[in-house]
Formats: structure tokens, C-alpha cells, sequence
């Protein structure tokens, strides 16, 4: 496994790489949830790459960026025993040098929740994961369901700009209790991840009222507040979206022949955390 730090040196292993080649992009402090994309990487592709990058542009000024969390050797391990080939872990001044200037700006996809919530945020996504697909020209491209409005602003970026890259999205891996597995899970006291499942039970008592027939947005979005409702250390509900999970549009009925994304955000002491699931 070779650990690249210069965009030069991995677009020339990349161009050089056996083919099909695989990407996984990560901000690190891996779990679970990543390796899952790394395995069915390792598994579709002869070649596997992953990146190590917190990219400050998806940051906002008053988010977690210098506290966001870091276990680099440990990554580097892990990412070792699942067979990557190439770790592509710049520093930040190689992906944004003195000077940079242009960005990728996502339309209507990253409007609401997460868009919303965190301005700019998308923006700083769309054009790191530009930039990682100009330098690695993945085959393919592995992304979290946990991420579900990431996934819709990247594919959409894919077919909008003629990228070519096959995205592929992985499910959301969970602890027993159903919290999402997410590293910022590591942020929350013994109290506050005894509470924070309250996040996937809330998705799955709108799923609930939604198999049994309820088709009107605003009495499943009910649901899911009822819970979070209850959950004293739940101090805040940023969104429970329903949107088309697709376009991310938000809807006032769920439709019968497309896809729906039932989205939360909560903040939980000093975490934010987000979770979903797909109606179909
Ligand atoms: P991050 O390091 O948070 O940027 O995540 C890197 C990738 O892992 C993204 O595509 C995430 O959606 C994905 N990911 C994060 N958590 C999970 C999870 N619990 N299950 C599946 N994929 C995940």
C-alpha cells in the first residue's frame, strides 16, 4: 500500500493504475461504515483507492473542523488489512493552494437540509470530490447512504458535469441499537449516545406510519417529531425532511413511483447528528 500526499504523484499512479479503479473518499477516523465501501471496493475493482482528507471548504466557521476527529496511523492500518493500494492523504494547502479560486457550486439538490443547515457546505463537497475524481479518474466512486443528500449532490454533479464515474452507494451501517455509525459518535457522553438512538427510531416510526398507508408529509413527518419529542437530550431538531430521494425536492405527498428520503438532523449536547432512510 503506497500513502501519497502530492495530487502529481497520485494522478500519475492512478494513470498508471491496473484497471477498473475504485475510490473511496474519507475524511478518516474510519469505522465501520467505511470499510464497508473500502470491501466492496476491494471486491469490484483491481485497483483500490481511498482518500484521507478533512476537507476544510465542507466546514463551516463555527463547526467542528480543528476538533473533527483524527487516528491517522490507525486508518492507515485498517486501510492496509483491507488490501487498499493507494492512500491519497494530502495536506490541505495541497488541494487548496495560495491562490485557489475556483468551486463547484450544486443547484437545487443542496438547498434544504444540510444545505441549509450548513451554508456553503455543499459547495465544499461538490469541488473536493471534483478535484478527487480529476486526479484519480475513479472507474468507480463509493459513497454512505448515511450521507443521503451527499450522495444525491454528487451524483447529480456526475451527470451534470459528464464525470463518468459509476457512483456507488453503500447502506448505512448501524450499532445494534440502530444509531448510525458515524465518527462523531466518539463526541457523545455515556448519557447522550444512550439517547442518541432516538435519531433512528423517530426515521422508523415515519417509516412505520408511511407502510401502513399515510401518504401526507407534513402527519410522517409527525411521527418522527413525536419521538425525538420525547428524548429530553435531543436539544434540537435542525430538519426531518421528506424529499424526493432523488432531487432532494421536498414533498407535500410521498408519491407511489419514486423513491423517498426521510431525512433528521439533531444536535445532541455538542454533536450534530444525521441519519436517514429510503422509502421504495
Ligand atoms: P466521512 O469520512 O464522514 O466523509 O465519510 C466517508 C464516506 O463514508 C461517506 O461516503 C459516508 O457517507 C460514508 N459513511 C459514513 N458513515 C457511514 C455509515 N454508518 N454507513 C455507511 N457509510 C458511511
Amino acid at each position: 500500500m503506497k500513502v501519497i500526499e502530492t495530487c502529481a504523484e497520485m494522478a500519475a499512479l492512478c494513470a498508471a493504475a491496473q484497471r477498473p479503479l475504485g475510490l473511496v473518499p474519507t475524511m478518516g477516523a474510519l469505522h465501520d461504515g467505511h470499510l464497508s465501501l473500502v470491501r466492496q471496493a476491494r471486491a469490484d475493482n483491481e485497483t483500490l483507492a481511498a482518500s484521507i482528507f478533512v476537507n476544510p471548504s465542507q466546514f463551516g466557521p463555527n463547526e467542528d473542523f480543528a476538533k473533527y476527529p483524527r487516528s491517522f496511523e490507525r486508518d492507515l492500518q485498517l486501510l492496509e488489512e483491507e488490501g487498499a493500494d493507494l492512500v491519497f492523504a494530502p495536506p490541505p494547502e495541497e488541494v487548496y493552494p495560495e491562490g485557489f479560486d475556483t468551486w463547484i457550486e450544486p443547484g437545487s439538490v443542496a438547498e434544504g437540509m444540510e444545505g441549509e443547515a450548513r451554508p456553503g457546505h455543499f459547495r465544499g463537497v461538490a469541488t473536493v470530490v471534483a478535484k478527487l475524481f480529476t486526479i484519480t479518474r475513479p472507474d468507480r466512486a463509493y459513497f454512505g447512504q448515511k450521507d443521503g443528500q451527499q450522495v444525491a449532490v454528487i451524483r447529480k454533479m456526475n451527470a451534470d458535469l459528464n464525470l463518468g464515474v459509476e457512483v456507488v452507494t453503500m447502506p448505512t451501517m448501524r450499532e445494534p441499537d440502530g444509531l448510525a455509525l458515524s465518527s462523531r459518535n466518539a463526541y457523545l457522553t455515556p448519557d447522550e449516545r444512550e439517547a442518541a438512538p432516538a435519531v433512528y427510531r423517530a426515521l422508523c416510526a415515519a417509516e412505520d406510519v408511511w407502510r401502513r398507508g399515510e401518504r401526507d408529509a407534513g402527519r410522517i413527518r409527525r411521527a418522527a417529531h413525536n419521538i425525538l419529542g420525547r428524548e429530553t437530550l435531543v436539544d434540537a431538531v435542525d430538519y426531518v425532511g421528506i424529499v424526493d430521494a432523488e432531487t432532494m425536492r421536498p414533498l407535500a405527498t410521498t408519491p407511489e413511483d419514486r423513491p423517498v428520503m426521510i431525512a433528521v438532523a439533531v444536535r445532541v449536547g455538542a454533536v450534530r447528528l444525521i441519519d436517514n432512510l429510503v422509502l421504495e
